[in-house]
């Protein structure tokens, strides 16, 4: 009797606010993926990176991601370049190793001074692209492979075909067109399909209060992580 009435009274919220179970669970998940609280390992959207495509082992990508990778790589190859991902998802506890490792090394900045350095190319917990799976580093992550004559090559090839195959790139040169954010990321590019999908839900559902769980989380605020950073990025991948 109890149960039912326990039932009854959870149809009547969903009817209520106009929700299936199904969205529900959709809104969860979404919640979940962007904020990097799951494990890509287990997760039924991401799939592992044969050891073809990257020199790393044991890094996964959503599946639709990985499929649109795999065309632009093999289109690529055709014109003699060779495109490797040498970072994938990243969830919120090896973001949380990376940000902490750089935020322990700087024991002399205030605390805002401190965060907006690490920040110049490594995102807080919670608030990184690469937690969604729909985000590659292509290469290399330094700058300096990006003058070589390959990385120039390579880049200049991205430029002109990844948009062919959903790819965007998010962190261009800063300026006019992109005033706030992290640094120039000549690597980094995002498959935009999905990615668009995560920042809409990003847009409704995210606020710097979300931003917890680690050291120096509470600067997120001033800082104002959600419009210079998540929203600092290349107006075309929006
Ligand atoms: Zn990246």
């Amino acid at each position: 009797m109890k149960l039912t009435h326990q039932l009854f009274c959870l149809v009547a919220l969903l009817s209520l606010n106009n929700l299936s179970a199904e969205d529900l669970d959709k809104g969860s998940d979404l919640n979940t993926v962007i904020q990097g609280r799951f494990n890509p390992a287990t997760h039924k959207n991401f799939v592992k990176i044969d050891k073809k495509y990257t020199p790393k082992s044991g890094i996964y990508l959503n599946n639709e991601a990985y499929d649109a990778f795999i065309k632009m790589r093999e289109s690529a190859k055709k014109d003699n370049i060779d495109l490797n991902i040498v970072s994938a998802t990243r969830n919120f506890n090896g973001q949380k190793r990376i940000w902490e490792r750089k935020w322990k090394r700087d024991k002399l900045s205030e605390s805002v001074e401190r965060a907006k350095k690490i920040l110049r190319y490594s995102s807080m917990p919670s608030t990184s692209r690469h937690h969604w799976g729909t985000d590659i580093d292509i290469n290399s992550v330094a700058s300096a492979y990006f003058l070589s004559k390959k990385g120039q090559k390579e880049y200049l090839w991205l430029q002109n075909n990844a948009k062919d195959f959903g790819f965007c790139q998010p962190y261009t040169a800063k300026g006019e067109q992109r005033k706030t954010g992290y640094n120039e990321e000549k690597w980094h590019w995002s498959y935009i399909n999905i990615a668009k999908q995560y920042t809409n839900h990003v847009r409704e559902n995210f606020t710097n209060s979300h931003i917890h769980g680690f050291l120096g989380s509470e600067t997120a605020s001033d800082i104002d992580i959600v419009s210079n950073y998540i929203f600092g990025i290349n107006k075309d991948c929006l």
